[in-house]
């Protein structure tokens, strides 16, 4: 049987800056990391955004050169999943057989949460996941479809519908809350998005939910709604967020749920075995202590830092303030903190202008920041954030006063 010091199940972005991080803090022990998809660990942020459009190649995509885990001794198994854990013997039970750890790091993500109404199982509906989801995507743009259907009003489903809007496609999108973005941006960042969408000619239709994909010869030909309209397409994209890839964890009988959740130096509830990145149910500081999953790079990578961290003997607890990005047309979004549970927002800008930043507070306090084409508010928002600083409302909505002028009291 193969046996490991530290295996990694997961080779996306937290697991590949688990054994970087490993790596670089002089860990000398045996590293393996496994990975359910075919690929050395890649970026999957352009899935949606450059790689869909066609403007990035999947080689500039990987996180690493091939070299760089041969080079630092990293054992990389593409195409293993991992079915089940023995906490007790240390043993992983693999598509490759059996895998001894001493120290295991759950980096599994999660898989695209498909639809469950009728005919969610037809041809043309499509995940934006993995490189063959996209793969498949494009493939199925190129046979002469024209009119996409985006069920999902998240980011996922904005970003891909900018860029086929870009690509010259007709898309109608479906989201079944009152506004695009309401899980995770203020009403007035929503109804922006909303409005740029539909300058660039999608159909957006919010407060709406699909109940049926419909077919033909075993291909979907559009969906039902619950008003009982029927919207004709020739394929369909859904992006309804995932489902956290943790179920031979919980089996084993880590304590989770909604992901497996871990303490402040991310280890989940059995012994030597850590969890990270978009699995990992955490008490995240910057949301008031709420046990929460987060889906962003910074989050995978910053765990893996406090994983490596303990596995070294330099225990620090996990306190990195939230951030993350997403493009759509010639708007970049940036975003610091977690607005969740905020009871006031601060416009700094004219929307009108396509660059401004959405200033959350929570009892007077800065909690996060949305700032549209404007790095600036970005970069300087990050220590009104971190430190929870308390500045009025008017003297925030002044552009003319930098955030970096503003300190704790
Ligand atoms: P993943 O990167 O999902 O990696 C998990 C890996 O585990 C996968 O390789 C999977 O195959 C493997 N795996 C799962 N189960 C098993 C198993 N049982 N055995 C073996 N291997 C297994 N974040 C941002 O910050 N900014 C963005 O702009 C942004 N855009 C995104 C766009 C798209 C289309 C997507 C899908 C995500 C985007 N994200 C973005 C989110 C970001 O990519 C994720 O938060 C990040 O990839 C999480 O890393 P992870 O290591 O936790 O999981």
């Amino acid at each position: 049987m193969q046996s490991f010091d530290v295996v990694i199940v997961g080779g996306g972005h937290g697991g590949a800056a688990m054994a970087a991080q490993l790596r670089q803090r002089g860990y000398a022990g045996s590293i393996a990391m496994l990975t359910a998809e075919p690929e050395l660990p890649y970026e999957r942020p352009p899935l949606s955004k450059e790689y869909l459009a066609g403007e990035k190649s999947f080689d500039r995509m990987l996180l690493r050169p091939p070299a760089f885990w041969a080079e630092r001794h990293v054992s990389i198994l593409t195409s293993t999943r991992v079915t089940a854990v023995d906490p007790a013997a240390r043993i992983l039970t693999t598509s490759a057989g059996p895998i001894h750890y001493s120290i295991l790091v759950w980096a599994a993500g999660g898989d695209a949460r498909r639809l469950t109404c009728a005919g969610h199982d037809l041809d043309g509906i499509h995940a934006i996941r993995t490189r063959a989801d996209v793969d498949a995507l494009s493939a199925d743009l190129q046979t002469g479809s024209r009119h996409v259907l985006v069920i999902g009003g998240g980011y996922i489903g904005l970003e891909s519908a900018a860029v086929l809007t870009k690509l010259g496609h007709r898309v109608t999108l479906f989201e079944s809350l009152d506004r695009v973005l309401a899980r995770v941006a203020g009403a007035e960042l929503s109804g922006f998005y909303e409005a740029e969408h539909r300058a660039h000619g999608v159909v957006i239709e919010t407060g709406t939910s699909v109940t049926e994909i419909t077919g033909a010869a075993g291909r979907a030909t559009g969906v039902t709604l619950d008003d009982g309209r029927h919207i004709a397409g020739d394929l369909i994209i859904v992006g309804i967020g995932i489902v956290p890839a943790v179920q031979p964890l919980l089996a084993a009988g880590a304590v989770g749920g909604n992901g497996v959740w871990v303490d402040e130096f991310c280890r989940t509830s059995l012994p030597d075995v850590f969890a990270i990145g978009d699995c990992a149910l955490h008490a995240n500081s910057f949301a008031g202590g709420a046990q929460i999953r987060l889906e962003s790079v910074q989050n995978a990578a910053d765990m893996a830092a406090t994983v490596a961290r303990g596995i070294i003997g330099d225990p620090t607890p996990y306190h990195a303030v939230p951030w993350f990005w997403s493009n759509q047309y010639d708007l970049r979004l940036q975003t610091m903190g977690l607005s969740l549970g905020h009871d006031a927002t601060v416009l700094r800008g004219d929307p009108a202008t396509r660059s401004f930043s959405l200033v959350y507070l929570k009892a007077g306090r800065v909690i996060a920041l949305d700032c549209v084409n404007a790095a600036r508010d970005y970069v300087q928002g990050k220590a009104l954030v971190e430190q929870g600083v308390i500045v009025a409302a008017d003297a925030l909505a002044d552009v003319t006063v930098p955030l970096k002028n503003w300190h704790p009291a």
